[in-house]
Formats: C-alpha cells, sequence, structure tokens
C-alpha cells in the first residue's frame, strides 16, 4: 500500500485543541494516514507578517507527519479571504450577488497554490498517493505536475459546484477547470454536482463524457465520481448517548420544563438561510398560537470569517431578527428563541441534539451539511426526533426520511414544522430508521475507503496519458 498525502488548507493537528474530539473528516483522514504512513500539509493558520513565511513547522505523530506552513499577510488576503472565500465560496453557493472579482486575488490564489506545491515537493516520494482537498487548492495538481510530479493526484470538493451558467459568471473558470482535469480523480458531494461538472465542460465544448466516470478535457483523461461524505455515525450516536448525563445537558433540558424543543446548529454563513428559518418559525408561532408558549427553538451560530464584510454585517442582521422575534412574540415566562453566537464543544453538541425533537437544517445551498446527519445518529431509537432538511443540501439525496423542504418557502417550512413538532412516534421511527441505516453503512470511513480506492485502482494510473 502506498503511502498517503493529504493537502488541505488548514490541517488538525492533534493536540491543536486540547483534547477536544475532531471531526469526522479528521478522524478518518488520520486512520487512513496511520494505516499508510503518510504526511497532512497545510497552511498552520498563521501569518509570517510582511516577511516570508520561515521553514515548514514538522509535528511527528505515529507515523503521520503534519507539515505546516505560515503564509504572509498578503498570501491571507489574496488567497484565502480573497478569491476561496469572496469569489469560489459565494459562486459555487450560488451567491453571484456576492462575488468580488479581483485581478490581484486571483493572481494571488494560484501564486499561493504554487508555494503550497513547492514546499510539499521535498516531502514526496514517488510512490506516494496524493489527495487534495476542497476549494482553497483546485490548483494543486497542475502546480504539482508542473514540477515533475507523476504521483496519482486525487481532488475531493466539499462545497456544491454549481451548473454551468452560474459558474460561468467567474472570470477564470474555464482555469479552474482546467486545473481540475489535471487529477486522476475528481470526487464531488453529489451525482448533481458531478453533473454539473460534466454539463460545464460540454457547454464550453472543453471536454465530455464518454462513459459514466470517465472525463476528458483538455487532452487529459481523468474519472470523476460522487462520494457524499458521512459522519463517524457509531462513535457520534456513542457520544450522544453518554451526553444525556453531562451536566450542561442536564440544565438545558430542566430549563426546556417539558417543550419541546427544536434545534438549528450553523456556521454564520450567509448559505445557512439563518433568516429564512427564523421567518419560518415566526410564521408557525404565528399561525399556530396553541403551540406559543410550547416549544422552544435553539440556534447554535458560532461565528466565521468576521474578515469577510458579508459575514459581519450578517451578525447584527440574524442577532437583531431573532431580537425581534423574541420581543414581539415572548411572554415573562418563555422566550421563543435562544440564539447564541458562539460555537459549541461536540460532545455537548451531541447531547443537545438528542434532547431535540426537531433538527431544522435549512441551508440555502450545502454540498453536504455534516449537522443533518450528525442530528439524526445521536437520536434516541426509543424517541427519534425529526429532521427537516433543505432539499438544497447534498444530504437530501440521502436522507430519505427527513421532512424536505424549500428554504426559500416560508410557508412550506412553517407548515413542516407544524407536522415535526406533531409528528406520532412510529412515524418518527419509521423515518429516523431509515436514515440511521444508511449512516451506519455510509459513514465516513466509507467514504474514504471508496475515494482511496478508485484513486488508486489500477486503471488510473494512465493519468499522465494523452486523450486519443
Ligand atoms: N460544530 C461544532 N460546534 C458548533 C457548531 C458546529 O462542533 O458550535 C460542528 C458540527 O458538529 C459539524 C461542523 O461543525 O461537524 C459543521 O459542518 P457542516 O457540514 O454542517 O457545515 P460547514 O460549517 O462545514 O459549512
Amino acid at each position: 500500500m502506498s503511502r498517503l498525502v493529504v493537502i488541505s488548507n488548514r490541517v488538525p493537528v492533534p493536540d491543536e485543541k486540547k483534547g477536544a474530539p475532531a471531526g469526522g473528516l479528521a478522524v478518518a483522514l488520520r486512520a487512513a494516514l496511520e494505516e499508510r504512513g503518510g504526511v497532512w500539509m497545510g497552511w498552520s493558520g498563521k501569518s509570517s507578517g510582511e516577511q516570508d513565511a520561515g521553514p515548514l513547522s514538522m509535528i511527528e505523530d505515529g507515523n503521520i507527519t503534519y507539515a505546516l506552513t505560515d503564509l504572509t499577510d498578503r498570501d491571507v488576503e489574496e488567497y484565502y479571504h480573497g478569491f476561496a472565500n469572496r469569489v469560489l465560496w459565494p459562486i459555487c453557493h450560488y451567491r453571484l450577488d456576492l462575488a468580488d472579482y479581483g485581478r490581484k486575488e486571483m493572481s494571488g490564489y494560484f501564486r499561493v497554490n504554487g508555494f503550497f506545491a513547492e514546499r510539499l515537493l521535498p516531502l514526496l516520494q514517488p510512490d506516494d498517493t496524493i489527495w487534495v482537498h476542497d476549494y482553497h487548492l483546485i490548483p494543486m495538481a497542475r502546480e504539482l505536475r508542473e514540477r515533475g510530479v507523476r504521483n496519482r493526484i486525487g481532488f475531493f470538493l466539499h462545497i456544491p459546484l454549481p451548473p454551468a451558467d452560474v459558474l460561468f459568471t467567474m472570470p477564470v473558470h474555464e482555469e479552474i477547470i482546467k486545473c481540475l482535469a489535471h487529477y486522476d480523480l475528481v470526487g464531488f458531494q453529489t451525482d448533481h454536482d458531478l453533473a454539473n461538472f460534466v454539463g460545464a465542460l460540454e457547454r464550453e465544448g472543453i471536454g465530455h463524457s464518454p462513459a459514466p466516470g470517465h472525463l476528458v478535457s483538455f487532452e487529459r483523461k481523468f474519472r470523476g465520481g460522487a462520494y457524499p461524505i458521512g459522519i463517524e455515525t457509531a462513535a457520534f450516536a456513542g457520544f450522544a448517548r453518554r451526553a444525556a448525563s453531562h451536566a450542561m445537558v442536564r440544565k438545558a433540558e430542566e430549563s426546556l420544563v417539558s417543550r419541546p424543543l427544536i434545534i438549528g446548529v450553523d456556521r454564520l454563513d450567509y448559505s445557512k438561510g439563518l433568516t429564512q428559518r427564523i421567518d419560518a418559525y415566526e410564521r408557525f408561532l404565528v399561525d399556530n398560537p396553541h403551540h406559543r408558549g410550547n416549544v422552544t427553538y435553539l440556534q447554535v451560530t458560532p461565528k466565521s470569517r468576521s474578515e469577510v464584510p458579508e459575514y459581519e454585517a450578517m451578525q447584527r442582521t440574524v442577532a437583531e431578527q431573532a431580537g425581534r422575534v423574541n420581543g414581539a412574540l415572548g411572554t415573562v415566562d418563555w422566550v421563543p428563541i435562544r440564539y447564541i453566537n458562539r460555537s459549541v464543544a461536540r460532545p455537548l453538541l451531541a447531547g443537545l441534539y438528542r434532547l431535540a425533537r426537531v433538527g431544522l437544517v435549512t441551508p440555502l445551498r450545502d454540498g453536504m451539511n455534516l449537522v443533518a446527519k450528525e442530528y439524526v445518529a445521536a437520536q434516541n431509537p426509543e424517541d427519534p426526533g425529526v429532521l427537516i432538511l433543505s432539499r438544497f443540501a447534498g444530504a437530501a439525496r440521502e436522507m430519505n426520511g427527513a421532512l424536505l423542504v424549500n428554504p426559500y418557502d416560508m410557508e412550506g417550512t412553517a407548515n413542516a414544522i407544524k407536522r415535526a413538532i406533531e409528528m406520532p412516534l412510529e412515524e418518527r421511527k419509521a423515518r429516523w430508521q431509515q436514515m440511521m441505516d444508511r449512516l451506519l453503512v455510509h459513514d465516513v470511513s466509507r467514504w474514504c475507503d471508496d475515494f482511496l480506492s478508485d484513486l488508486t485502482e489500477e486503471e488510473n494510473a494512465a493519468h499522465a496519458a494523452l486523450a486519443t
């Protein structure tokens, strides 16, 4: 088995969070790295100011080497805040109105990818399998190929890939597609994302798919597939069971005084549909006066990317909206919305999910949405809650026991909240079981194995071959 080299923007170094349990992706990739031995490289999250970054910082942990590089202020601004988070993120989440193109940021993005490739080069061995993660690093394979790397290189896009008409609004879309053609395998979250990619190749006349999963573009043959990411289902269900006795979870439970709980957990991001969700909840309360005073909605929303102006503005908007609803509908002994604007540790989160009768997951667009899967995994099989899920989350392709909603349809979402709160136990159990069965089989280790076995399949070795 060849060594594995993982490259991602940020690297979850084991003790970085002082013992906090890592997320599913980190657990699965670490397991794959431990099995094969290897390297995980990425940005340290630190800036070297105006000075060039110093040597890589290397952390050895068993047979995994973590290799971290700092970036200059300019790199962070242009590559990370600039092109990755002010162009690729909004475009891939269908927000053309929020994309902010600048030539400086675009060239910074390609420059920093070249810089990462340069730093990775001395760590590579000829037989390594290389796995690049997410939208920050799309040009990585091309940068490595230009430096003579012939290894197998796979790429996984964790966010959606929009259809051609949306993608093509990005001035460098052809360049981005060309970069993807330098991989041996390009993985997407859903079959829709893969179809959008093939559609973009065909629309622009720059490629096609001669057979399912096979792609040709810019005279390169490569593979594409849908690999919906999972969570560490069994472990998470265990967390949730144990969390029932967590002091904070018990306190939360007491404070509900038997009112059913609706939970929402999302980073503060315009893709998550927070304002539409609060509107729908308010509509549910207005339309159903008998539920007023008898239900509590907890929204956990850690801040993110506050350097990007839209995020800063959103923080105010959502807080004001929650305050307005509480002011309008709250009473002396009842607050309709509990809004928490900071991060909650995963073990506590698992316990809160389990307490909640309804998981409200209504992004306007989401690559997968792990919260939806975690909510299901955390439920008590004897008394499971109901998942309300946006049809525009990647998870909607798999979670067939959820109540699917269109988050732009406020009344439809309000009706789904009512239906979920009132759903009889037998229906809740049947819906939950359907989803849990799938989550147990398609967990994050399976995702990792499926991707890596397709990447290392013999026929993929033709990576450098020219299409005939
Ligand atoms: N999360 C957390 N604490 C919080 C909020 C979120 O640990 O206060 C975790 C959550 O458990 C999930 C991840 O952050 O594993 C969010 O992943 P998701 O795919 O839902 O959304 P993303 O933030 O990646 O867009």
